[in-house]
């Protein structure tokens, strides 16, 4: 089998491949592509725009908180004893509701008092907990930071601050102010960037503390280092102190994912925007799918198409070994197996059958007259004559140059006699002028035949050289004519 259509498999094989390295390629191609335009593009851009947008919602904020702490009117009223506690709240309160801020505040390093919005919150004291962070800002060496805690002015919801420092005019630390925002505002403004991007953003401060992320995030550990797969470039992003973004990538639980990250220096966080390759890519590798699936469908059609054009091919070749190309007749060698077959047929149904050769008269003549397209016109013409004149179970065969032999089956001497004559005298009647243009005026040709019987036990050699006897006979006596041997 895989012989006999060997090259057909070959074929098959190599569109196959063909198709399989052009999708395959066409498909490692758009990925990188992809890869890199997500790398290098879209989750820089995400970057911006959330950075944009933060600078807007968050930065704001920090702009406000500073100009609170350089404000004549904070540091004179702290200055000169803190008097009309009246003052500095409307003044916080004013600050508050013109910035949509969920609280504003100032601390006094002389007094260690605590207003607000309301008026005076609390005293702080060194040593509490909720305060450690008024001595942080005071020993800050930066002008400000921003701090995520609870709001004890505000049912202790989780607010982010900003606490800038107040100086006197001589640089001495005065005390702290600023604004806070609820962290909620912020989830939200973190939803809906990552709803409209499509991205996983998220906050880490400068320790790797997770400020921020999205809901639905899985913010199961507090720290970058911690977090599956992120903790392996965790220390680089943490490196990066500048305002060049990084394109980072690690093995994510579902494949590979990108990463931008990048310095934010006003809050002293580190902005992640992330993005699962794999996402990204099930529309190129459906695409890829697709192209296979048409692939498949066209190799197979082809395959199946050369199939049966091998097939017909090799009909016509094995009819062509055993036909004879000019007239269309079976060959000498393949009379061979029909004459075998019909002879023990003729044996077993103890029925007669005859040979007849036939010749052309004076076939050199026409060809030399002439010339060979009329000759090959006259033998085809005769053959097909002949092969009219027969039954459908005789045997005719071209058994040279112009000599035939016909094989006719259940048929008596006599009976074969006088099939030949009739034959004879169709051909001798025939105008070879008629179907061919090669010839302008009539022409006639004829024919001697030599009929024999075939005799019981006879060899196949022995019924030929009598017939060609008779054949012989014939053209001695003039041709056209039928001899038949005893
Ligand atoms: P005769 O009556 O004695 O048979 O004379 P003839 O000329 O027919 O006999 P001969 O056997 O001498 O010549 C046969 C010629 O047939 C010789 C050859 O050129 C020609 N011939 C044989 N095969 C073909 C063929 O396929 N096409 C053509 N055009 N001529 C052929
Ligand atoms: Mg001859
Ligand atoms: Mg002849």
């Amino acid at each position: 089998m895989f012989k006999k259509y060997g090259l057909l498999v070959w074929l098959t094989f190599l569109l196959a491949g063909g198709f399989i390295f052009t999708s395959v390629a066409g498909y490692l191609t758009s990925k990188n592509t992809l890869q890199q335009s997500l790398a290098e593009q879209t989750l820089p851009i995400t970057g911006d725009n959330v950075y944009s947008e933060i600078q807007k919602d968050i930065l704001r904020p920090v702009f406000t908180s500073s100009l609170m702490a350089h404000d004549t009117f904070v540091r004179d009223w702290m200055l000169n004893g803190e008097e009309d506690q009246e003052l500095i709240t409307k003044y916080l309160k004013e600050v508050k509701i013109k910035n949509n801020a969920v609280t504003s505040f100032l601390v006094s390093n002389q007094t260690l008092h605590y207003y607000h919005a309301d008026g005076l919150l609390k005293t702080i004291k060194e040593g509490e907990p909720r305060d450690v962070w008024f001595y942080r800002v005071k020993n800050l060496k930066s002008d400000y930071e921003t701090n995520v805690d609870v709001d004890l002015a505000n049912h202790d919801a989780v607010t982010i601050f900003v606490n800038y420092r107040i100086k006197d005019y001589q640089g001495q630390f005065l005390g702290v102010t600023g604004i806070g925002l609820t962290l909620d505002t912020l989830r939200q403004l973190i939803d809906s960037y990552q709803k409209r991007f499509a991205r996983r953003i998220m906050f880490a401060d400068a320790s790797g503390k997770i400020m921020l992320a999205g809901s639905g995030y899985r913010l199961k550990v507090q720290r970058l280092q911690d977090m599956p797969g992120l903790n392996a470039v965790a220390k680089e992003i943490l490196a990066n102190k500048k305002s060049q973004s990084l394109h980072l990538e690690y093995a994510g639980d579902k494949g590979t994912v990108l990463l931008n990250s990048r310095f934010l220096p006003e809050l002293g966080w580190h902005l992640l925007v992330e993005q699962e390759l794999e996402s990204e890519l099930r529309p190129v590798q459906n695409m890829l799918l697709v192209n296979i699936a048409i692939s498949a469908g066209i190799t197979l059609t082809i395959a199946v198409i050369m199939l049966f054009m091998v097939r017909r091919y090799q009909q016509r070749l094995e009819r062509s070994a055993s036909t004879d190309a000019l007239t269309g007749l079976l060959n000498r060698q393949a009379f061979d197996f029909v004459f075998k077959a019909a002879i023990l047929d003729a044996e077993r149904s103890r029925q007669p059958m005859c040979a007849v050769l036939m010749d052309i008269d004076f076939f050199k003549k026409v060809n030399d007259k002439h010339g060979h397209l009329v000759g090959d016109h006259v033998l085809k013409e005769i053959a097909a004559i002949t092969r009219r004149s027969l039954r459908e179970s005789d045997v005719l065969c071209r058994w040279g140059g112009e000599e035939f032999l016909i094989l006719l089956k259940n048929c008596t001497l006599e009976k074969a006699t006088s099939i030949a004559e009739n034959l004879r005298s169709t051909i001798e009647a025939n105008d070879f002028s008629r179907t061919t243009d090669l010839l302008k005026t009539r022409m006639n040709v004829t024919v001697s035949m030599g009929v024999a019987q075939c005799k019981d036990n006879e060899s196949e050699d022995s019924v030929f050289e009598r017939a060609d006897q008779a054949l012989y006979q014939a053209k001695e006596n003039g041709r056209n004519s039928v001899y038949f041997a005893e």
